[in-house]
């Protein structure tokens, strides 16, 4: 078996706003602007933190997904993606 960790790059391109518990029923709203959150628990994530698009409404909210939220900046596509490590093991 071999680890062959692959690197996924994903852009913000939707509103991926949720409350606990409604994992996979986000907003999907176009996003007005980017959240910046604190790394997940996991530690699956390269980078230090994570974009994550916010519609106007959704940016507006304090609770749910929103309280790791360090700042919001404008949408910029070409700097706003997520790069998603994936452990994988190959035979
Ligand atoms: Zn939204």
């Amino acid at each position: 078996m071999n680890y062959s960790p692959e690197i996924k790059s994903l852009p913000v391109t939707r509103c991926s706003f949720s409350y606990p518990g409604t994992y996979g029923h986000e907003c999907g709203k176009r996003p007005v602007s980017v959240a910046v959150l604190t790394p997940s628990e996991s530690g699956h994530w390269e980078n230090e933190v994570f974009y994550a698009g916010r519609c106007a409404e959704c940016a507006a909210e304090k609770g749910g997904e929103n309280t790791r939220v360090i700042r919001f900046e404008p949408m910029n596509p070409s700097i706003h993606i997520n790069r998603l490590i994936c452990h994988r093991w190959t035979a």
